[in-house]
């Protein structure tokens, strides 16, 4: 994976979440506050705003700097939690130190190595959130996404049976959201009344997987 694919994804999630604002936009203003699409294009902007300073980064530390920069520009719940994300994926793939980075060629991470930075930054989210799955958050499009991708990445799958997969766990976990009661975040505060609407933090985790899924399968 290169600083080049990390911005080519950017871009990809940017051109998602734009496409997608009456979607994400009614389902916060269905059972939060309605700024969810607000929050999610001004980090994603604000993201490919700083595309050619990351360029000069090797791929862990331009993942560092997309958490620090989510967190200064996000706001609201998602804003630090997607932040601790690329964090701590940064943080996971740097330790792989037998991947000396020498700018501007390619580090050969492994999709078990991605993995493995996907996983601990799902981690993060679930520690700083002191959420879990089933409780109509994001986390129940990520936490089955990382549990996928880790096993079939350390099984040597294919890249592009991998992406499909995922896709489709994505979407699986999105739907699920739909006839939960929340527990966390915002709409925790809605009871039944939560339950027949979609996570709006899911469906964007799941159109941002969506993006750089089909990105690395035109690859
Ligand atoms: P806010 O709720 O502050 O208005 P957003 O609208 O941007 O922030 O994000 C809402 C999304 O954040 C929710 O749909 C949910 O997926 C996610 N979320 C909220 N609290 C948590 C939590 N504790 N853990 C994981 N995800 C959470
Ligand atoms: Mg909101």
């Amino acid at each position: 994976m290169k600083t080049e694919f990390i911005i080519a994804a950017a871009k990809a999630i940017q051109q998602s979440i734009l496409a997608n604002e009456n979607t994400l936009e009614s389902l916060d203003r269905a059972i939060g506050d309605g700024d969810h699409y607000i929050n999610m294009k001004r980090g994603a902007n604000a993201i490919v705003d700083i595309a050619e300073e990351l360029t000069n980064f090797a791929p862990s530390d331009a993942l560092n700097k997309i958490g620090l920069k989510l967190l200064s520009t996000i706001g609201g719940a998602s804003g630090p939690l997607l932040a601790s994300f690329f964090m701590a994926m940064a943080k996971t793939l740097a330790s792989q130190t037998h991947k000396e980075y020498v700018l501007n060629e390619n580090v050969e991470y492994s999709a078990a190595d991605i993995a493995a930075g996907f996983a601990a930054g799902v981690q993060a989210i679930i520690q700083r959130g002191k959420a879990n799955i089933g409780e109509k958050t994001m986390l129940d499009v990520l936490i089955p996404v990382a549990n996928q991708f880790v096993l079939l990445a350390t099984q040597n799958c294919e890249i592009n049976p991998i992406c499909t997969t995922l896709m489709q766990t994505a979407e699986q976990g999105v739907l699920s959201t739909k006839d939960l009661i929340a527990t966390k975040g915002r709409a925790a505060g809605l009871g039944e009344r939560a339950i027949g609407h979609i996570d709006p933090g899911a469906k964007s985790c799941q159109l941002m997987i969506a993006a750089v899924c089909t990105l690395l399968m035109k690859a």
